[in-house]
């Protein structure tokens, strides 16, 4: 039986009270009123994203509780994560988005451009190592024709028939409908008869026209996000949600965005995760071009109050947090899981985009490691597929070790973990 606001609220632990106690009376009042199942608004949502600085450390911890305490009557002690591939199919794009550090021009080194056949090859190396989805994204080559997203997606499934396709941001359906002169709708609906299966819910960024203006010049502007998402929905394919934050925006078009990502879920019931995503400002042109007016990433207080007050606002609606372990590292993504978090997302093999703007947090973490940083924090490992159908639970047993498919020149993301070796079992 689900546990409801109320009857939770009679047996509420001693230390969330505490907590609650301790924060100031307006942020009490809505986190009080978040725990009893009520909507919180924008509004209010704005009101905990500013509780920043040393003035209202106890009001963070409130929220930190509370969000921890949504999480576990959402979702229980398991952490979930999907092993999965990272297949980005170009970085060649001339959409100029300023906080792009992945695009490079065709005559530039380093430029690619796969064929379907060289796609396949890399998702049947996945299918090899267990992975059970294929996350595919790539530029907007000047070249491509339409027709190219459905070809790869025929191929995959020619080859790999139960191979889950979770491919192709807003931005490329936008693309790919303009060059193929069709609606959003046939498009959608001819890439799904085709294989595809979900779609990442990324260009994103921060839902609002003046800070689009200076992140991607308005090329895909919010409304057409919007109607992109909702289109998907409508012809049956989820898609996950993300916000990227730290550059040019602030708490309230945090709390814009996420107010507008639950009322796309209230009617769609499409998202099935909300991933926050930090600005990698290190080769960033946003931000090396204009280190004055650009921030460089959010701070350590933002990220953990926007995995929370994600959890807060979308209580209800979407029940999946993820944690990007490419932006954040994997100790950072471990700090996560009492913020609020529930998912690490993917294995991934291959990650291209955030290091492409400077990140250093490696390609891979397999499942044994991920593993490994979800019971160190006391949590229940899951493996999950795309759509969060229960794969497997790891109470009793392990996943079976396999090595990076890229070798690691670095350092290993786990070493965080061998300095306290009371917490690796
Ligand atoms: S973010 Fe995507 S669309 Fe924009 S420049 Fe980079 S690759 Fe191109």
């Amino acid at each position: 039986m689900k546990t409801t606001g109320q009857d939770f609220d009679r047996r509420r632990p001693v230390e969330l009270q505490a907590r609650l106690d301790a924060a100031r009376a307006p942020i009490k009042r809505i986190l009080n009123r978040a725990l009893l199942g009520r909507e919180i608004t924008e509004a209010e949502g704005r009101a905990l994203f500013e509780t920043t600085g040393p003035d209202a450390a106890l009001d963070r911890e409130a929220i930190y509780a509370t969000a921890d305490v949504l999480r576990a009557r959402a979702k229980g002690d398991r952490v979930s994560f999907v092993v999965n591939r990272n297949i980005n199919f170009t970085n060649i794009c001339y959409m100029g988005c300023r906080f792009c550090g992945f695009a490079k021009r065709r005559e530039e080194a380093g430029a690619e451009w796969l064929s379907p056949d060289q796609v396949v090859a890399r998702a049947r190396e996945a299918w090899d190592r267990g992975g059970t989805e294929v996350c595919i994204q790539g530029g907007l080559h000047p070249k491509m024709e339409g027709r190219y997203y459905r070809d790869l997606l025929r191929s995959i499934k020619t080859a790999l028939p139960d191979m889950h396709i979770h491919a192709f941001s807003p931005f490329e359906i936008w693309y790919g409908a303009r060059k193929s002169r069709m609606s959003y709708r046939d498009f959608l609906a001819d890439l799904r008869d085709c294989g595809l299966g979900s779609m990442p819910g990324t260009a994103a960024e921060i839902l609002d026209t003046e800070v689009r203006r200076t992140l991607t010049k308005n090329k895909l502007s919010a409304e057409a996000w919007v109607e992109i998402i909702r289109t998907a929905h409508g012809v049956g394919l989820p898609t996950t949600a993300t916000i990227m934050y730290g550059h040019v925006d602030g708490p309230e078009h945090w709390a814009a965005h996420i107010a507008l990502l639950r009322d796309i879920q209230r009617d769609t019931g499409g998202f099935t995760e909300l991933v926050p995503l930090s600005f990698i400002h290190t080769d960033s042109p946003l931000y090396t071009q204009n280190p004055d007016q650009v921030r460089p990433g959010p701070t350590d207080e933002e990220i953990d109050l926007m995995h929370a007050v994600s959890r807060i606002m979308l209580a209800g609606f979407i029940d999946n947090i993820q944690v990007s372990w490419t932006k954040l590292g994997a100790e950072r993504a471990r700090q996560m899981l009492s913020r609020g978090v529930n998912d690490l997302g993917g294995t991934l093999m291959n990650e291209s985009i955030s290091r492409a703007a400077g990140s250093n947090h490696g390609q891979e973490i397999t499942a044994l490691e991920l593993c490994e940083i979800i019971r160190s924090a006391g949590r229940i490992p899951m493996r999950r597929n795309t759509i969060y159908d229960t794969v497997d639970v790891y109470d009793d047993h392990d996943p079976e070790e396999i090595a990076p498919l890229v070798e690691r020149a670095g350092s290993d993301p786990l070493d965080f973990l061998r300095m306290f070796p009371e917490v690796v079992q």
